[in-house]
């Protein structure tokens, strides 16, 4: 199992929290932009001749961009990996930046739409410095289903400053009215990076709070949780999002995109022009490239297994690592299933929904 990730890294505005490498006054490189991408896919074609199960085209914003390059883009690809390659597509989606026109060229292409909500209370829409309001959410919605992409996930996110519980859970109610098939209900995190870091965000107790009734409200109504941040219909698990977290290979091809790949771990650089630039010249564009030891690939196992809702199967993990799980962590195991942040079943161990909260400091004792 492996994944293609295209990276766009092109939005209409910054957001005040974000991480992600995007620039939002470099539209005029697009077109130059989409020529050298295709140029990196075709280069790993001819190189490792790799095969994908899933292409997940993300971003930055990737609807900010025309529907004439969105094409573009589409039929460039499956020029090189038939659209039949992909058992799953998704194209991530802006609801500012959706028309009618690039809807039509998207609901020819993708098996599934991502919706970046965040939210539907527009003062926390403000506060984030998210271009669009709850109203454009809806009809962005309502356009996917006009053209029949009825496969939708929407990312709702909480722990936003000045939100309370009662907030988040609204947000929630307005998500499920929309009925999607799959929800990200995520916490924000503040990277020293952005523009809100330093602000005050809720307290523990809200946060907690907003997670717990969150995960319930969405249990109630139908939604699976299969990961720490993740909740689907029946059979809607995001493909490609599985395959991060049971370690698969994945290639990422665009600019600041990280790849997986015959053991090693690497990023590409992150400069559109620096990008485009180096492909046109046949240089590399890797910035940082790591082997993948087996340490590192021990931790990430650990990490990544641990926010899934199955956890690690003792069985899967001895054959990996060649070591008991259960022999070797038992004393953390003890404590922490006498403490109720985590599980045990007769073949493995997962974390509970309140340890879900506190994941990041459990993964600490085991890493
Ligand atoms: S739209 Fe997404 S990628 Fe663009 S600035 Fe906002 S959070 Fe970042």
């Amino acid at each position: 199992m492996s994944g293609l990730y295209v990276h766009i890294p092109f939005c209409i505005q910054k957001c005040d929290y974000c991480d992600f490498y995007s620039e939002d006054d470099k539209n005029y490189l697009i077109q130059d932009y989409l020529q050298a991408v295709i140029k990196e896919l075709q280069k790993y074609k001819y190189q490792y001749n790799p095969v994908f199960d899933t292409l997940y085209i993300g971003g930055g914003t990737p609807t900010s961009i025309s529907e004439k390059f969105l094409d573009f883009l589409f039929s460039s690809i499956f020029s090189i990996y038939p659209k039949s390659c992909f058992k799953e597509i998704t194209i991530e989606i802006n609801p500012e930046t959706l028309t009618e026109k690039k809807a039509k060229v998207i609901s020819l292409n993708v098996t599934r739409a991502s919706v970046g909500a965040q939210s539907f209370n527009d003062d926390l829409l403000k506060i984030l410095n998210r271009v669009h309001n709850s109203e454009t959410i809806k009809k962005a919605i309502g356009l996917l289903r006009q053209y029949d992409i009825n496969n939708i996930n929407i990312d709702i996110m909480f722990g936003i400053p000045q939100q309370k519980p009662d907030d988040a859970l609204n947000d929630l109610k307005q998500t499920i009215d929309l009925k999607p098939s799959h929800i990200s209900y995520y916490m924000l995190t503040l990277y020293k990076n952005t523009k809100m870091y330093g602000y005050k965000l809720p307290d523990d107790k809200l946060i907690e709070d907003m997670y717990l009734k969150g995960v319930d409200f969405l249990n109630k109504n139908g939604f699976i949780q299969y990961e720490i941040s993740n909740f689907c219909q029946k059979g809607k698990e995001c493909i490609h999002n599985l395959n991060y977290w049971n370690i698969g290979q994945y290639i990422g091809v665009g600019a600041s995109a990280s790849s997986y790949y015959n053991n090693e771990r690497y990023t590409n650089i992150k400069s559109i022009a620096g990008y485009i630039n180096k492909i046109n010249k046949d240089e590399k564009v890797i910035d940082f490239v790591e082997k993948y030891t087996e340490d590192k690939k021990l931790k990430d196992y650990i990490i990544l297994k641990l926010r899934t809702t199955k956890g690690i199967l003792y069985d899967d993990f001895k054959e990996k690592f060649k070591f008991d799980f259960k022999e070797k962590y038992s004393n953390i195991i003890d404590k922490l299933v006498k403490a109720g942040l985590s599980k045990e079943e007769k073949n493995s161990f997962s974390l509970t929904e309140r340890g879900f909260i506190v994941s990041n400091k459990i993964l600490q004792e085991f890493i």
